[in-house]
């Protein structure tokens, strides 16, 4: 506590509720980021607050599963969805007289998307800015040539695919909230199919939670059409996973796993 609240120290990421800070002041948060919607929107106000009271800038980000929302009051669902400044939604019906702040790219992400200042960070990347489930430019050179029926073959994979994860799962959350494979997930890989053929690419690209569940994609769609470049590879390292009682950290498995040369021995990371 100290460490974080004085700045010295390695100490950079707190992960806690929001009972952190009452009665301690943490000067130079720079991120708050909320895991799922809070239920109140005075709740989220309230959290918010711990960033940047040392007056720097400091970002609030939401992360939020769609279906987190049904617990949450109207108010909260009308911010995250808005299209709107994202500060007047958030304090306006507190503070009558709040305004978007100006130039409009240090407001919200609403407004940045607006700004046409001429000020050379306006088009800064915002964190957590990069859109999931659009495929990157550089994924764009390699393309297989598809069929509206093996998209559909593709996608009806997939839903095959989020029952064997549901199956797994023992948890107090939803299966979606646990393994992350969610509908949306499915449709927006079946909509870029012809695009996927690495884990890296997968992984960069798509909101997965695991690189067994990049594997396993990679799988289906070697299934189908037979072109996934180290397959075989792919599906030792899927077993290896499977077999082993602990977690392989992923930095590890994307330095040998990107590597399109099938001579290439898994081993030798
Ligand atoms: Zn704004
Ligand atoms: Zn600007």
């Amino acid at each position: 506590m100290d460490a974080f609240k004085h700045n010295i120290g390695n100490l950079r990421v707190i992960v806690a509720t929001s009972a952190l800070s009452m009665g301690v002041n943490f000067p130079d948060v720079v991120y708050v980021v909320h895991a799922g919607p809070p239920r109140a929107l005075v709740d989220h106000i309230q959290e918010a607050g711990r960033a940047g009271r040392n007056g720097n800038k400091a970002h609030d980000i939401t992360i939020y599963h769609g279906q987190q929302l049904a617990q949450c009051e109207m108010r909260v669902k009308e911010f995250v969805k808005s299209n709107e400044c994202l500060r007047v939604k958030m304090y306006g019906e507190f503070y009558s007289a709040t305004k978007p702040l100006e130039p409009l790219h240090d407001c919200c992400s609403n407004c940045a998307s607006n700004c046409s200042c001429e000020l050379p960070n306006c088009h800064d990347e915002l964190p957590f800015s990069k859109p999931c489930g659009h495929i990157s430019d550089k994924q764009h050179s390699m393309k297989r040539v598809i069929s509206a029926e093996s998209r559909q073959v593709f996608r009806e994979a997939l839903v095959d695919l989020k029952g064997q994860f549901d199956k797994g799962q023992l948890s107090v959350f939803d299966s979606v909230s646990t393994h992350g494979f969610s509908e949306s997930l499915i449709d927006s890989l079946a909509l870029n199919c012809e695009y996927l053929f690495t884990l890296t690419g997968l992984m960069d690209d798509f909101p997965l939670y695991s690189v067994t569940h990049g594997i396993a994609i990679l799988e289906v769609l070697d299934e189908l059409f037979e072109d996934i470049p180290g397959v075989e590879e792919l599906l030792e390292i899927l077993k290896y996973f499977e077999e082993s009682t602990f977690d392989i950290p992923s930095f590890d498995l994307f330095s040998f796993t990107d590597q399109s040369d099938p001579e290439s021995d898994i081993d030798s990371s």
